[in-house]
């Protein structure tokens, strides 16, 4: 099979490394890909929104099967594209229509749908601008703090979370009147704070039947000690101590079988990943949110753990007989650190010369932004590296990620040496 994937981070690379190794796959294209995944495949200068350009190549390079990385293109309807076009629309893509990506599009819709199907997570209203007044009174009579997000997608910064009431009544009118978050924040779902520890379960369905995959733990902040500014990610941990059968079994009854049956009822097709953020509130999970795709950087955390052929997992997404694949998870322990760029998650140093990959030996260096300048990889974005080990036991994974994302040099690089150790 000719196979097509889109994107360019330190997820795209760990799907690469992983269809890949599937008999299956003939020839694997990265659109637009790294210096990384130019390892796995070849990578197509084109970007994961140019939909006529996709189809072009699609159709050039007799390409089976799509899969779709971010979010983007699938809130811009990818999926759709395929289907309302005579030449594309028997060709297979992973990853949800429009409607469906809404569950990641629109916090109102994604909340709406959880309380319709009776899956548990904060309780909530939206407002817009003509409810201002409601949402300022509704404001005063919640507890502290409360959370406030965005609708739309605000590239992981919509969401606030308010410590005293003047401070959530400002946010509010600045997001509805003042554009605060642009067109993303014309709608904002007020939240009940939800207080726990978060952990991150991924699903794969064909819209019928589903794979549960490996959960994950994200770190989010840059700094040590779970401090700083918000970043994309800084590292990952898969399994998550605490996710444990008892605990995985309860996210499974009421939240994952009502996700699919949900969808399936409201006739809303999908096919692709779903990843349910949620938060363990002493041991009952509750939703925070929904994406429509893979994490990043917890896929570099989760893949490896996938026994099974993933390429055979998605063509029975593809052809609606997911529920016949064999599907198998290592009980080893994937840790997953970030070498990010200097600056990073501010204004941060670019175009410089990595080296030392070559020392890696005890983990898997995924690429997330990096790209050539002649023969030198060279750092392009924040998150430069995501530097997966897979070992026995947790202490052992961390131990030699970290051990390893030391031994890469690029001017400014910096990562967290603390990931996954409060799980220890
Ligand atoms: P979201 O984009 O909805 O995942 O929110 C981003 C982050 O904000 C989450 O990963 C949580 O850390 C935090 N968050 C969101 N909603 C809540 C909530 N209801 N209670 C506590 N924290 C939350």
């Amino acid at each position: 099979m000719n196979i097509l994937l889109i994107g360019s981070g330190g997820r795209e690379s760990a799907f690469a490394w992983k269809l890949t190794q599937s008999p299956q796959c003939e020839k694997l294209f990265i659109a637009p890909g790294n210096a990384g995944t130019g390892q796995f495949g070849t990578n197509v200068d084109l970007k994961v929104s140019d939909f006529e350009g996709i189809k072009a190549f699609v159709l050039a390079n007799g390409i089976n099967l799509v899969l779709v990385g971010p979010e983007e293109p699938l809130v811009k309807g990818i999926h759709d594209f395929f289907l309302d076009d005579e030449q594309l629309k028997s060709i297979p893509v992973i990853g949800p229509q429009r409607e469906a990506a809404q569950l990641e599009g629109s916090k109102d819709f994604s909340k709406q749908f959880m309380q319709r199907h009776n899956i548990p997570t904060a309780a909530s209203r939206t407002f817009t601008r003509d409810t201002l007044q409601d949402g300022l009174t509704y404001l005063a009579t919640q507890g502290l703090p409360i959370v406030l997000k965005a609708d739309g997608l605000a590239a992981g910064k919509g969401v606030l979370i308010c410590l005293t009431l003047q401070e959530a009544q400002q946010e509010l009118v600045e997001m509805l009147t003042e554009a605060k978050f642009g067109e993303a924040s014309s709608k904002v779902v007020v939240e009940q704070f939800l207080q726990g520890i978060e952990l991150s379960v991924f699903v794969l369905t064909d819209g019928n039947s589903y794979k549960i995959l490996p959960e994950a733990k994200d770190y989010k902040r840059v700094g040590e000690g779970d401090t700083g500014l918000n970043t994309g990610g800084m590292g990952s941990v898969s399994p998550v101590p605490f996710a444990d059968a008892a605990f995985m079994q309860k996210v499974e009854e009421r939240i994952v079988i009502p996700t699919v049956e949900g969808l399936k009822e409201e006739g809303i097709p999908y096919k692709g990943f779903i990843f349910i953020g949620l938060m363990n509130c002493e041991g009952e999970p509750y939703t925070i949110e929904y994406n429509c795709r893979m994490g990043d950087p917890e896929t570099e955390s989760v893949l490896p753990r996938i026994e099974s052929d993933l390429v055979d997992l998605l063509m029975g997404v593809a052809e609606g007989n997911l529920i016949e694949k064999q599907f198998s998870i290592s009980p080893k322990i994937a840790a997953t650190v970030v070498c990010v760029a200097g600056g990073y998650p501010g204004e941060y140093l670019k175009d410089k010369v990595i080296s030392g990959l070559d020392n890696v030996r005890g983990s898997i260096a995924f690429h997330a932004g990096t790209g050539m300048q002649g023969d030198d990889v060279i750092t392009t974005g924040g998150r430069v590296l995501a530097i997966t080990s897979l070992q026995d036991d947790l202490f052992t994974a961390l131990q030699q990620a970290t051990l390893d994302a030391s031994r890469i040099y690029y001017d400014g690089k910096y990562f967290r040496k603390d990931i996954g150790f409060d799980l220890l």
